[in-house]
């Protein structure tokens, strides 16, 4: 097991089309209903089935900038191959891999080449390049749209880059994706915090018609634990993405917290408690244990994942919580009070991880009047203009937003914001226009 190399194998030419040529082609494809962004799946594994690569990747294309990724890190067991008709009599066909084989072959090949969209329907910035970001950037490219990102962190791509781990979703993948959108005319700026970089009210005096909020939820959420310190106690997210640096080389491996045969114990199970722990053991932990306070039924956790942590050593405890933590000796070990079902007992443990959700941070909205949250801190959006916050040309969408929680339903409201900004941009040209008349 490494931090790198990516685990799945992808299917050859040969064993595509075979698979391809399952698919029944129905009249009333129930995978497409089960795609949060409406993917015409039949339609580009129809050719797919013929060879006709490009063609399949243009299909996928109208409804997706992202198929590399939504590939490799869709919920397909609970999305369009949850749905596939093949799959009642216990063989459904493999989208999620279908789709992996014909973006790859797509970036290897360099096959469909898109030209530039002259830019001539106005100018609007984006904050954050995670999917969200990344396809409102795109949809509204192709539409004739100047876009420029704003992204905070030196690298695009969001939690893309710096949460789901390589073995994952290799960081190359998400590049070449980012490359595409790239060669679409979007301008990155990065290294920039629209906040106390740049405000809302400096990005609408520099131009631009309408604003895109994408900036998902960085602030992870903290449990009190008694005794809980900044050493025994962090973040599955900040390690994630150490252990990401780790991987790119920009951290050495003595700043990432987890030590050679360290004893771990993760609060929380859902993708990045999973996430967290199968790195750990990657990174050299002796013992990684999952510690949830509900059942096995209850986890947030793909099945898919689940299995992949049990078979790589991870230990659960359900219906579980860490009551305690002291000091066991200088060394950093630590005795963990824990109750399992009613029954106290104690652990000894090198560190403690926290992966209880997240929520987003509050840096635009605390520099920019008239952007309203919920309680929760999500950004309010309205149904009309779909996708508006309460500061008019101001539009949110994708985690930031309370969305689902997972690539495709950002990127499936990401759509439908970037369709609602192309129609208010559109509107203010043309009011515009007849002012000036
Ligand atoms: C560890 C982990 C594993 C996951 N695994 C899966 C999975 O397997 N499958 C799945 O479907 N989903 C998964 N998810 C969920 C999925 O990644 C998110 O739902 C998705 O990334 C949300 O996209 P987004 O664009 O809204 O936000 P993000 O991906 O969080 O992107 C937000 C971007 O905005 C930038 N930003 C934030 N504030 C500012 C600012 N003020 N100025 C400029 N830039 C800013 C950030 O740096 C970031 O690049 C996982 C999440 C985590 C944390």
């Amino acid at each position: 097991m490494t931090l790198q190399n990516e685990e799945s194998t992808p299917y050859t030419m040969a064993e595509a089309i075979a698979e391809a040529k399952r698919c029944l082609n129905c009249k009333v494809p129930q995978c497409r209903k089960g795609c949060p962004v409406g993917n015409d799946i039949p339609d580009w594994i129809h050719e797919l089935s013929m060879g006709n690569i490009g063609n399949a990747m243009n299909i996928i294309n109208a409804k997706s900038n992202l198929p590399a990724v939504c590939g490799r890190v869709c919920a397909h067991e609970r999305q369009c191959e949850g749905h596939c008709v093949l799959g009642k009599m216990g063989d459904h066909i493999n989208i999620g891999r279908l789709e992996r084989f014909v973006a790859d072959f797509d970036t290897s090949m360099n096959l469909t080449r898109k030209a530039i969209p002259p830019k001539t329907r106005g100018k609007v910035a984006v904050i954050g390049s995670g999917p969200s970001g990344l396809t409102v950037a795109g949809e509204l490219a192709r539409q004739g749209f100047n876009v420029d990102i704003f992204e905070m962190e030196k690298r695009p791509g969001g939690v893309l880059t710096f949460g789901i781990p390589d073995y994952r979703l290799p960081n190359s993948v998400v590049d070449s994706e980012i490359e595409k959108i790239k060669q679409l005319g979007v301008k990155f700026i990065v290294g920039v915090t629209v906040g106390p970089d740049i405000t809302i009210d400096g990005l609408f005096e520099k131009g631009y018609d309408a604003i895109y909020i994408g900036t998902g939820t960085g602030s992870p959420n903290a449990i009190d634990i008694e005794g809980g310190s900044r050493r025994s106690v962090i973040q599955a997210i900040h390690f994630l993405r150490m252990a990401s640096m780790l991987n790119n080389k920009v951290v050495r491996r003595r700043d990432v917290s987890v030590k050679v045969n360290s004893r771990i114990y993760i609060v929380g199970c859902g993708n990045t408690a999973m996430d967290a722990a199968r790195t750990a053991l990657r990174l050299g932990a002796q013992a990684v244990t999952v510690v949830y306070h509900r059942d096995m039924e209850n986890m947030t956790a793909l099945r898919a994942e689940y299995d992949e942590a049990v078979a790589e050593g991870v230990q659960f405890l359900w219906n579980s919580s860490i009551k305690k933590i002291r000091h066991n000796n200088d060394d950093g070990d630590y005795l963990l009070t824990m109750e399992t079902e009613g029954r106290v007992y104690e652990v000894s443990a090198d560190k403690v991880m926290l992966a209880v959700g997240s929520r987003p941070a509050s840096r635009i909205v605390s520099t920019t009047d008239g952007i309203e949250t919920n309680d929760r801190g999500y950004v309010v959006t309205r149904e009309f203009p779909y996708g508006m916050t309460t500061r008019k040309g101001v539009f949110a969408g994708g985690d930031v937003s309370g969305s689902q929680a997972t690539v495709v339903h950002a990127m499936a409201n990401a759509r439908a914001v970037a369709e609602s900004i192309a129609s208010y941009v559109d509107a203010i040209t043309m009011l515009r226009k007849i002012d000036q008349a």
